[in-house]
């Protein structure tokens, strides 16, 4: 059992202790001398009041520190241990409490509250009041000692703490908007609306326009996630939940010591789509299946069901409408999955709190059909080191020149020849039909500019020539073509050209649509 992912809703048997400890009669100890000693006390062991006493001994906007804390928990105290930084753990990106002190190998809010306040760490983990006070002394110590009136001149600061304008801007919009919510102790809190809070307006690059359209992109580092060319490998969907706010999400992915990533992030507030890889390259998310699926994250924390908006289970929805449809993956349980139900894995998200016959539902309706997307689709691919399937006279030398290669490596004719002979594919054709043919080489100046394919159809061979200086790296299509069924060596790529260059043989593959 992953301590990650727990489904857990109570709180953790060291923050109840310390709540009960703080709400009860017998209120005592070193937070409740500060509390009593500010001497505005709304409602000694409230949130609210707990609130209101770190604003007032550090000077910080008491609204600001609520927005912080709804962004960053919606003011419920998380799990002690899903604070914990875990290297490699999608989930393990750490932030403990409301107001998400973090401790990795970058940062150490923690540690810093800890040096301000001089409330040990643990502490600051586990209690609700002593985390509070930790994050107000921690924002009020990167402010310096202006402490602006206006709550704008905090956006900057705000940023700092959460490691970017993404946080501050989700910060900031929780101000304008104003939250709402009963916390899981039953209390009653209100964040009145902001109006003059102000989000800072900043770019960001739409998706590529062979991605979803409805995200943004803000891509992840290069350490978090496999260039790939998928598909045809694509026949999962895995639901996970952050364990955080969106924006540490995004901003974990972008983090080139994560090495972990999801395609696509859901906000909770709005069901805004962030991307951080795109489909065909391999996320970092569940491990065994990474290879053949697309994760998207969903904000929030399994123990709390809040998180799951309508907004969030609606946007997402779509999103995975659109996949199934794109990449022909049934709409079912079986290939829309937990991160819980991959196998191998430890995690317990998206949790008890998600509701699957509802998102299932809903994924139905955006994709237009209560049944599997044309399921009778077919697509093979064959490798130049695809055993028994690649065939080739050692005239053709082996190269990994180039990174837009097709698995290891690739074959090259450094001079074209009327007797080398040709390298062959052997296609698998499951039925008579109708096949689009694709090619892929890695593309280098130089490289022959007419090399031509040749393809066995049902009414004999036909030609496609192609520039293989160009288009490196993806599937270009040769045509869709009537194929008859069988398997044999029927995508070939000649050792003539009428012109001089390197002539590549890599990677075929056919798709039945
Ligand atoms: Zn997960």
């Amino acid at each position: 059992m992953c301590s990650k992912c727990s489904t857990t809703a109570a709180p953790s048997a060291l923050s109840r202790r310390d709540f009960l400890k703080l709400s009860g009669a017998g209120v005592a100890g070193v937070f409740a001398i500060g509390v009593m000693g500010s001497g505005k006390v709304l409602a000694q062991g409230t949130l609210s009041s707990e609130f209101q006493t770190a604003a007032d001994k550090y000077g910080v906007p008491v609204e600001l520190l609520m927005a912080l804390g709804y962004t960053n928990a919606r003011w419920e105290t998380p799990p002690v241990e899903t604070g914990d930084y875990e290297p490699g753990d999608l989930h393990g990106m750490g932030g403990y409490g409301i107001m998400a002190l973090k401790q990795d190998p970058a940062t150490n809010t923690l540690g810093r509250a800890s040096e301000l306040t001089g409330i040990p760490e643990a502490d600051l983990k586990a209690n609700r009041a002593a985390n509070i006070e930790g994050g107000a002394a921690v924002l009020a110590d990167i402010q310096g000692t202006t402490k602006p009136s206006d709550i704008n001149g905090w956006y900057d600061a705000t940023a700092k703490f959460g490691e970017g304008d993404l946080f501050a801007n989700q910060v900031y919009e929780t101000l304008q908007d104003g939250a709402s919510r009963e916390t899981g102790s039953g209390e009653n809190v209100t964040l009145a609306p902001q109006p003059a809070a102000e989000p800072r307006q900043f770019y960001t690059a739409q998706a590529a326009s062979d991605q979803y359209p409805g995200s943004t992109w803000y891509g992840a580092h290069a350490n978090n996630f496999q260039y790939a060319s998928r598909p045809p490998t694509i026949d999962r969907i895995v639901v996970h939940v952050t364990q955080g706010s969106w924006s540490s999400a995004i901003n974990w992915f972008k983090d080139g010591r994560a090495f972990v990533s999801a395609h696509y992030t859901i906000r909770s507030s709005d069901g805004f789509i962030g991307q951080s890889v795109r489909e065909d390259d391999i996320g970092y998310h569940c491990r065994d299946w990474n290879y053949r699926s697309i994760g998207i994250e969903h904000e929030g924390y399994v123990s709390d069901r809040s998180w799951f908006t309508d907004a969030m289970y609606r946007s997402s929805a779509k999103l995975s409408a659109y996949l199934c449809k794109k990449y022909n993956i049934p709409i079912d349980r079986t290939h829309i999955v937990g991160h819980n139900e991959v196998p191998g894995n430890d995690h317990t998200d998206p949790g008890n709190y998600w509701d699957w016959t509802r998102y299932i539902n809903l994924v139905k309706e955006y994709a237009g059909t209560a049944s599997a997307p044309r399921p009778n689709t077919y697509s093979q691919v064959v490798d130049n080191r695809t055993a028994g399937r690649f065939r080739v006279s050692s005239r053709w030398v082996t190269s990994t020149y180039s990174a837009q290669r097709y698995g290891s490596n690739y074959r090259v004719l450094k001079k074209p020849s009327r007797t080398t002979g040709n390298a062959k594919f052997k296609i698998k054709v499951p039925s008579a039909g109708r096949y689009v043919v694709q090619a892929r080489w890695p593309a280098v100046d130089g490289y022959n500019t007419a090399t031509t394919f040749m393809i066995r159809t049902a009414n004999g061979w036909v030609r496609r020539q192609v520039d293989q200086s160009k288009n490196g790296g993806r599937w270009v299509s040769l045509g869709a073509h009537n194929l008859a069924a069988g398997d044999g060596w029927w995508v070939q790529v000649s050792s003539k050209s009428p012109r001089q260059g390197y002539i590549i043989a890599d990677a075929v593959r056919i798709v039945k649509r």
